[in-house]
């Protein structure tokens, strides 16, 4: 090959990265992350093999409860995912840094709670961005990798957060956690209902939650021992 070859091919090569860049330009909009990109499928597993389970927390930050389930998950080196209200982001800031500088994922659980499943896409994306720019003030940088609607009443969210880079997270076993029925029944309920691959939907937030993270932290050592690992949900559909 000449000389002229030699130099030619780093601008074939710059030109093949140009489209690449463009044509990703073009769906720039559903970018969520370095390689992967969000799209409008709601996830509820780990998308992993084997004995995984993924925890999920909603409603937060409390500051009755989120510190100590940080506390909890930190012991036992578990790495979660918080759907946070903008509205609770505001009030309790500090709890947000502390989830983020421990390594935990964050969630767009919208501003106050609200049931968007007839909402234009133009209001829901009003909504999730004030959300995020709540989220952005105190952790500014932080990947906000997931979005969750409130009452999982997804009605048109779930292509609104794919384009704004958020996976839209479901959960594949609920607990009935907010009923507060009891520690013992909450350890057995997760006991049992656990599958492969699970993403749990629980909650730190929205009401005392006490019952939740007594639960949690008889579980995680329970299920440990029964060979489960502690993951994160898919990061995509
Ligand atoms: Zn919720």
């Amino acid at each position: 090959m000449t000389v002229r070859g030699h130099r030619r091919t780093p601008g074939r090569l710059l030109a093949a990265l140009l489209v690449l860049g463009l044509s990703l330009g073009v769906t720039s909009t559903a970018w969520a992350g370095p390689g992967r990109t969000a799209n409008s499928t709601v996830v509820d597993s780990t998308g992993q093999p084997g004995r995984t389970v993924a925890l999920t927390f909603d409603d937060g930050p409390n500051a009755g409860e989120t510190s100590r389930l940080l506390d909890v998950l930190g012991t036992r080196d578990v790495r979660a995912v918080f759907c946070l209200w903008g509205q609770h982001v505001r009030q309790h800031p500090d709890l947000v840094r502390r989830i983020v500088a421990e390594g935990h994922v964050l969630c767009n659980h919208t501003m106050r709670h609200e049931n968007m499943s007839t909402w234009s896409p133009q209001e829901i994306r009003a909504n999730l961005r004030a959300t995020n720019e709540v989220i952005h003030d105190v952790v500014p940088g932080a990947e906000i990798r997931y979005f969750r609607a409130p009452y999982g009443a997804w009605g048109r969210t779930p292509e609104v957060a794919a384009d704004m880079g958020m996976q839209p997270l479901g959960w594949r076993l609920s607990v009935r956690d907010w009923n507060r029925p009891g520690t013992d029944v909450l350890v057995q309920r997760l006991m049992n209902g656990i599958s492969r691959g699970s993403v749990v939907l629980l909650h730190d937030g929205g009401g005392e939650r006490a019952q939740t993270v007594d639960a949690v932290s008889r579980v995680i050592p329970r299920l440990r021992g029964e060979g489960w690992r502690f993951t994160l949900p898919a990061r995509t559909g």
